[in-house]
């Protein structure tokens, strides 16, 4: 007989606002939607002043038990000083099962599901320990998956380095991927996050389920690739429910004073707003050609500045929202800039309220780094971009979203490998926020807000997803209670 109590889901988030935003907007789709009682479990970075404002933001109003996890005893592992961010998010993951367990073991009552997300793999195990159905949230897209999916073949098949391959990536079923644009871990084969990449990838399937940060119309190729056995649903082995987008929702108190006024006083989708992400940042060079770039476009822009990195693109993950101070990050750029450009353009320095941003009627492009989220965001806000990938899976998503989506534009070459150039720059923001080409992007970014919006509405595809894998999920639970 079907179990007709209130489930209870076990959620666990990564570090990173990319990875705990849409975890904690996937608990509150549970609870609101579908009746289910939530307790998420978090591993914040140090604390940092961006994740306890995500945190405190989705708590109100207070749908969630938020539980957070001691952090891992990394002292014990041989982490190399020069880890990349998905080897560190790996070790951190690994090294917190026993707490994860604890505070399973500590809930007043047992969970009736464990949902992971991509760095949380090794705690399915947990799942099957406790006797309950698991599965793992891919906050990313499709394509991403597919790849990911692939991966252990390509390793079997793929001779050297992938990126000093010729030919792009065969994906049964699937747009093929090009050499540059495999997402980091696969950058480098004799790199730990690259072992951890394939680890992760044969973990998945031992879920009873994938949910995905998309809806049913954004990639009906690749999802049928997904689905079908004669290509990867033999990997995947389960379902794969789309269930987004899930984004951050607009605070209504969200932009301060200044800015909102600001805002307000700006024309009709006149403002560029640039960001990259979380952990983006750039060589200085960069900053400065960006900087001459939108000065020389002289279109509206928002700009979130950050110092700029000696060393890696995502250098900002593991303190994300440290503020620099104002003046001295105007230091890196050319001479002059702020004052010339006071009545077209704000920076503001480390961190923005981007969705809030994003949702505001007079923003009308947004230089990206491409991550999911802000990718999401952008959609849901019918705002073209222009893609700026840097790091993890962003040159992937820089292709889907130029080549398959038709809702933004790139430099010629990849920003992660050439300093893009101020003409440039300058061409493509007139590109987006003027010129007709970028009219008819914007045409097709409107056309796919209004597809999200269907989709997420009561009854629209990612609804009726989520309903399903609770019905599943239920089916799970009477199964493997039988089996006991
Ligand atoms: N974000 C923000 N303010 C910032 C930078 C980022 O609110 O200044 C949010 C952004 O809205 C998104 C998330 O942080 O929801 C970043 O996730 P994404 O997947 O875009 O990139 P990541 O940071 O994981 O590379």
């Amino acid at each position: 007989m079907e179990t007709q109590k209130q489930l209870r889901a076990a959620l666990l988030s990564s570090p990173g606002p990319g990875h705990l935003i849409p975890v904690l907007e996937l608990g509150k789709r549970l609870v609101t939607d579908h009746g289910f009682e939530v307790t998420i479990f978090v591993l914040p970075l140090k604390a940092s002043r961006a994740e306890a404002e995500i945190i405190e933001s989705a708590m109100t109003p207070k749908l969630l038990n938020i539980v957070e996890l001691p952090p891992p005893d990394l002292s014990v592992v041989a982490l190399s000083p020069n880890a990349t961010t998905v080897t560190r998010l790996a070790v951190m993951m690994r090294e917190t099962r026993p707490a994860f367990r604890s505070a399973l073991a500590a809930m007043e009552a047992k969970p009736d599901v464990l949902i992971v997300d991509l760095f949380g793999t090794e705690h399915l195990c947990i799942g099957d320990e406790l006797g309950i159905p698991k599965y793992v949230y891919i906050a990313t897209n499709a394509w991403f998956l597919a790849l990911l999916l692939h991966s252990p073949t390509l390793d079997k098949e793929v001779k050297g380095e992938y990126v000093d391959q010729t030919e792009p990536f065969n994906i049964p079923g699937c747009k093929p991927v090009r050499p540059e644009d495999v997402v980091d871990p696969m950058l480098d084969r004799s790199d730990q996050q690259y072992r951890e990449y394939l680890r992760m990838a044969s973990e998945i399937p031992m879920g009873d389920g994938i949910l995905l940060n998309v809806w049913e119309d954004l990639q009906v190729e690749t999802l049928a690739a997904l689905r079908n056995k004669e290509f990867l649903g033999s990997v995947a082995n389960g379902p794969i429910y789309t269930i987004g987008p899930l984004i951050r929702p607009v605070r209504p108190a969200g932009l301060e004073k200044e800015l909102l006024e600001w805002l307000d006083k700006q024309p009709s989708e006149s403002v560029l707003f640039v960001s990259f992400g979380s952990g983006g940042t750039l060589p200085a060079e960069q900053l400065v050609e960006l900087a001459w770039g939108l000065e020389l476009s002289g279109q509206r822009f928002i700009w979130v500045l950050r110092k700029p990195t000696t060393k890696s693109l995502d250098g900002s993950f593991f303190d994300v929202g440290k503020v620099g101070r104002g003046d001295e990050l105007l230091s890196f750029l050319p001479d002059g800039f702020a004052m010339r450009t006071c009545d077209i353009g704000i920076t503001l320095p480390s961190w923005a309220p981007q969705v809030d941003i994003l949702s505001h009627p007079s923003v009308g492009g947004f230089l990206s780094h491409c991550g999911w989220n802000s990718t999401l965001e952008s959609i849901v806000n019918g705002v073209p971009m222009i893609a700026w990938p840097l790091y993890a899976e962003q040159r992937l998503n820089a292709t889907l979203l130029v080549e398959e989506i038709g809702v933004a534009i790139r430099p010629k070459e990849l920003p992660s490998k050439k300093i893009v150039g101020r003409e440039e720059i300058e061409r493509m923001v007139r590109l987006i926020m003027v010129e007709k080409e970028g009219q008819a992007i914007r045409a097709r970014v409107k056309e796919l807000k209004s597809s999200t919006e269907n989709a997420m509405t009561k009854r629209g595809t990612s609804y009726e997803s989520l309903r399903k894998m609770k019905e599943d999920c239920k089916l799970r639970i009477h199964q493997i209670n039988k089996a006991h």
